[in-house]
């Protein structure tokens, strides 16, 4: 066998690579006492080496100062997640006040909806992509119950090839017929099963031509491809951090609302923590929005949780973002065109569903191998490979630009080609 990328071309390309020396920032699992191949980023990153003393410091001021930890730890408890809007800012191209480190993904869904999901006579309508992530449906769907509707007032954007999952300009068409109908479009920004990337800026200029209320998704997408949320007019996003964010598992996820919003007092789901700060102590009774995102909070900072968050972002400050960006496809690329290579070698049935082209994908290929089954599946898993599994018959494996190497590229190709043998 003639290797595609061998491990000294591997890790002569890893040696010029700019980022290589954040891979170390990184506890990577082992198979067999060596780094396993980490390609499941995009279900959950990795830990940052950082994040144990970030929890630790935060159990340790609890300790010590008790309440008064609100205000005398080492990060003051009662402006916690004030500490993560710049980095998250930078990340998704929005102001400091434009976005707010709460809760959960679905559960910010539901909060975005209950301001932006306003249905009238003639303009009922949701619109969302085919393939999108069970939850978001799932959340879809009972926002138009809880109004009266059902499934009859979602708009399903189906697409025409094998994935079922549409492109831009289905999405497009589907906004131009529909649009006078359609209170809100939410759809994810790379799509978590092909790991398409839509553009984002176009699709939200024509739905806002048309009077939607435009949301992302933006669980795959954040961390791993550029955004510009406030110059490209979307009106909320919403993201977990346990993916690309590497924030550990269900970290404290985050929200975006355009900062055209701000002084509008949108109904909302209310709470103390999105009351004006110099009168929320007071204890009043009614309820004094915050003039930004954060008028979105309903609680006080889950601060143990958030920590690990804080440890992640502090090494995604360190990176330009574009450099990420060409690390990510330059490794993706990589990864296509060795598995284009197996191909060709052996004539094995391999589909890559992920669009090829660059503007078109985040950091995912998925992969389907036409006539191997889940048996093929474990074989590269027990030989030390994370990837990701879908019914029936997919395999997605992400690059995670932070940790993974062209290293991991040339021995995964080692382990396909044993798998495939067996
Ligand atoms: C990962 C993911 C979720 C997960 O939702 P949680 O509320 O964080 O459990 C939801 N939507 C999309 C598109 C995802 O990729």
């Amino acid at each position: 066998m003639n290797a595609f990328l061998t491990i000294s071309e591997a890790k002569s390309l890893d040696s010029s690579d700019p980022l290589r020396s954040y891979r170390e920032m990184f506890h990577i699992p082992k198979w067999n006492k060596q780094d396993c191949i980490y390609l499941t980023g995009n279900s959950l990153g990795l830990q940052p080496k950082g994040a144990k003393k970030a929890v630790l410091q935060e159990l340790e001021d609890w300790k010590v100062l008790g309440v008064e930890g609100h205000f005398k730890a080492k990060n003051p408890w009662m402006p916690y997640h004030e500490f993560f809007s710049k980095s998250i800012a930078r990340l998704c191209g929005s102001l400091p006040e434009e976005v707010v480190s709460m809760g959960s993904l679905t559960a910010n869904l539901h909060f975005a909806f209950a301001s932006f999901y306003r249905p009238t006579k003639d303009r009922q309508m949701i619109l969302c992509e085919k393939k999108a992530f069970p939850s978001d449906r799932y959340a879809i769907v009972s926002q138009l119950e809880l109004h009266g509707y059902g499934e009859n007032e979602l708009i399903e954007v189906a697409g025409s090839d094998k994935s079922g999952v549409p492109d831009d300009d289905e999405i497009l068409k589907a906004i131009e017929k529909y649009g006078d109908q359609i209170s809100v479009l939410l759809i994810g920004g790379v799509n978590y099963f092909t790991g398409r990337l839509y553009d984002i800026k176009k699709i939200t200029e024509a739905a806002k031509i048309k009077g939607i209320n435009v949301g992302w998704d933006l669980a795959h997408a954040m961390g791993n491809t550029p955004l510009s949320l406030n110059k490209w007019n979307v009106d909320f996003a919403a993201w977990c951090t346990y993916k690309y964010l590497n924030a550990g598992p269900g970290s404290t996820a985050g929200l975006f609302i355009h900062k055209k919003h701000h002084e509008k007092n949108l109904p909302k789901y209310a709470g103390w923590w999105g009351h004006n700060k110099s009168s929320r102590f007071k204890m009043g009774t009614r309820f004094d929005p915050i003039k930004t995102a954060e008028a979105w909070q309903v609680s006080n900072a889950p601060v143990l949780s958030m920590a690990s968050l804080r440890a992640s972002l502090d090494i995604f400050d360190l990176v330009p973002f574009e450099q990420l960006r060409n690390k990510s496809l330059l490794l993706s690329n990589k990864l296509i065109q060795m598995l284009d290579d197996i191909k060709n070698k052996t004539g094995e049935e391999i589909e890559i569903i992920t669009p090829r082209e660059d503007s078109k994908r985040g950091g995912q290929v998925s992969v389907h191998f036409v006539n191997r089954d889940r048996v093929f599946f474990e074989k590269i898993s027990n030989l030390g490979v994370f990837a990701d599994w879908r019914e029936p018959g997919t395999i997605r494996m992400a690059i995670a630009p932070l940790y993974n190497s062209f290293e991991d590229i040339s021995r995964l190709e080692k382990v396909i080609y044993e798998s495939l043998e067996k």
